[in-house]
Formats: C-alpha cells, structure tokens, sequence
C-alpha cells in the first residue's frame, strides 16, 4: 500500500504517512466502515439517531416555550400600569395610583427588560416625571421670583 499524496510506501498500522503526514485510509478501514453506512444494524442506529434528535428538539422547544411565559408577566405589569394611569384621573385616588404605576412600570422594566411596551412606556414614564419635576422647578421659580417682586414692591 502507497500514500495516495506522496507515492511513500506504507505499512499496516499506519494512521498517518511518516514523509507528507497525509491520512491513510486503508482499504481494511473502509471495507469495516462500510456496514455502518448500510444495512440493518445502521438503520437501528439512525432510529435511535433520529429519535434522540427528536428528544432533543423537544426539549429545546420546552427551552423556547418557557420565554413565552415572561411576556404574560408583562401583560401583567402592562395591566396594572394601564389601570393605575386611570385612575390617576381621580382625585382622591391620584397620589396612590401614580406611586403604582410607577412600581409596577419599574418592577416590569427589571423583570421584562426585553418587552417592547414596557420599555417604551418606562422611558415615557421617565421623561414625563423628569419633564413635571423641571416643570414645576420652573414654576416654583417663576413664583419665588414674583414674591420677591411682590415683597420689593410692599416694602
Ligand atoms: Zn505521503
């Protein structure tokens, strides 16, 4: 038996040729390789090949069916956030329903950082309670500077 790269001759047992460090393939490897390929003892395998590939995927959509289960929890999140805002529009039940909204807004955007509502209405949220605080400095402001104007003018 030759190297099919080099032509160097080969004995029995060699795994790689000593002079081009080619594979060698015997011709005895093949011939046991090849029952492998066909027949019924292959076909077990390939079964059992196939029933395991089935196993596994089963078990990956198990993995990929347990994502679906967050966004329920942002649904929830959602509801009470959407309920709270409500109920912002009533007085007597504004100070506690915005403090609500804005834990169950919060508390969504840590646990569901992925849903797109809830992290769209978190930054919403954010701007408009930065907007409010800079709006109502500029009023206190505004104020302060009338008073004083009020004060100059009284004395
Ligand atoms: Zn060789």
């Amino acid at each position: 038996m030759y190297c099919k790269r080099c032509r160097y001759e080969l004995k029995d047992g060699w795994n790689v040729c000593p002079k081009c460090s080619e594979a060698i393939v015997s011709n005895d490897s093949i011939l046991n390789a090849e029952p492998k390929s066909s027949g019924a003892i292959v076909s077990n395998d390939s079964i059992l090949n196939a029933e395991r590939l089935r196993q596994i995927k089963a078990m990956e959509n198990i993995d990929t069916q347990e994502l679906p289960t967050a966004p329920s929890n942002a649904v929830i999140y959602l509801a009470v956030y959407f309920a709270s805002t409500l109920l912002c529009f009533i007085p007597q039940t504004r100070a506690i329903a915005s403090v609500v909204a804005l834990i169950a807004i919060v508390t969504g955007f840590i646990k569901c950082p992925e849903n797109r509502a809830i992290k769209v209405l978190f930054w919403l949220t954010l701007a408009w309670i930065v907007c409010s605080i800079i709006f109502s400095i500029i009023i206190m402001a505004m104020c302060v500077n009338a008073l004083a104007d009020c004060g100059s003018s009284w004395r």
